[in-house]
């Protein structure tokens, strides 16, 4: 188990704070920049830090910590994707998946261990939220699972357990740090939130972050369907998360991702693409449509590959671009919370 409680968690400073901490500790500033490069190469102990006079390495061994997750488990798909289970202080675990592309190596991670949301499909909203993940918990996935690959991540979503706009603060530090070039230097546009609608968090996010992408899970083309999936369209109705997802395009100029999981009977009719389709028009936007994944604890199912197909036609056709996920990983169950939920049962058994 990872422990809480060393004073200084390196992966949670930005560079300028590791700055200010190499100075406090008497060093010239310059030393800064060689452990935040060694530490973003993965470097995870003092002893790796050959470049470091020996009574700076003593003094960071003592009162400083490299990593802030640790490998739990791992699993690699025949078709490359790799989905790890990290352990974090305080005994939570959380999940991040490499996945490969044309374009590169991409890594899902968490934000949170666990989820307060409570969206009806999800299975990392089961047990609640246990904590919000420090902006070192949340870098750190991407080290750990670089380093165990031996491949450089050039793609990064936040898409894994939790709703990382609940979590804002520790975020947008983290993807700082994630962008620095002195260290993983991750391309801001290569970089994607995911949110399920926190509306204030959207406005927000396009002035801190304006060339970060962002991914909106609407998984419904109404109040009512939404009602019944996702408890924050009770906090923001759909017309005020349009609202802010036009203010935000306008803004950056980026294009919005839409996600919307395909639930047999719920929301994958022909009426609701078309409905769907109008609430969208005009907007510069993506659609994503999941196939749901079914989860043990809950009932849904993701209907035939001719739903996902008509909804494609009928958003097309009304000139809003859609594509359906591909799914990565499917004999490792790479799919949302997934194996943290097996996990936690196997510990229960
Ligand atoms: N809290 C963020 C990130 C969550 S996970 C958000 O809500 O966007 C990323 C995406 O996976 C979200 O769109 C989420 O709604 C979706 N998702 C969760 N469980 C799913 C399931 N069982 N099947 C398909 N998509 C699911």
């Amino acid at each position: 188990m990872i422990m809480s409680g060393s004073a200084h968690v390196l992966k949670d400073m930005t560079f300028r704070e590791l700055e200010e901490y190499v100075v406090s500790l008497g060093e010239k500033k310059f030393r800064a920049k060689q452990i935040f490069k060694r530490m973003y190469e993965g470097a995870s102990s003092a002893d790796e830090f050959t470049d470091l006079p020996k009574k700076l390495r003593e003094r960071l061994e003592e009162e400083a910590s490299f990593s802030a997750v640790k490998m739990r488990t791992r699993q690699i798909s025949f078709d490359g994707t790799r989905k790890y289970l990290f352990d974090v202080a305080g005994g939570d675990a959380v999940e991040s998946v490499l996945m490969h592309y044309k374009y590169g190596w991409s890594v899902c991670i968490s934000s949170q261990a666990g989820c307060r949301m409570g969206c009806a499909f999800c299975a990392s909203g089961i047990s609640g939220l246990s904590r919000s993940l420090t902006a070192g918990e949340i870098v750190d996935q991407i080290v750990s699972v670089s380093r165990d690959a031996g491949e450089r991540v050039s793609h990064v979503v936040v898409m894994g357990i939790g709703e990382p706009f609940d979590n804002y603060d520790n975020l947008i530090n983290a993807i700082e740090i994630m962008h620095d070039e002195r260290g993983l230097g991750i391309g801001s546009r290569n970089i994607t939130v995911s949110t399920c609608g926190l509306v204030d968090k959207i406005y927000r996010f396009a002035e801190d972050m304006p060339q970060v992408g962002l991914a909106v899970s609407l998984h419904a083309p109404n109040d009512d369907i939404r009602h019944k999936l996702m408890p924050i369209s009770w906090r923001y109705s759909m017309d005020e998360l349009l609202k802010a997802c036009r203010d935000y395009t306008r803004t950056t100029h980026r294009r919005i991702t839409f996600e919307y999981a395909l639930i047999d009977g719920i929301n994958d009719s022909n009426e609701n693409a078309a409905e769907l389709a109008a609430r969208l028009r005009g907007m510069l936007c993506h659609v994503n449509l999941i196939p749901v994944n079914s989860v043990k604890e809950k009932k849904f199912s993701p209907g035939r590959r001719q739903r996902a197909d008509a909804f494609v036609d009928i958003l097309g056709r009304a000139g809003i671009t859609a594509t359906i996920r591909r799914q990565l990983g499917a004999d490792i169950s790479a799919a949302c919370g997934q194996l943290r939920l097996q996990e936690s049962e196997k510990e229960n058994r």
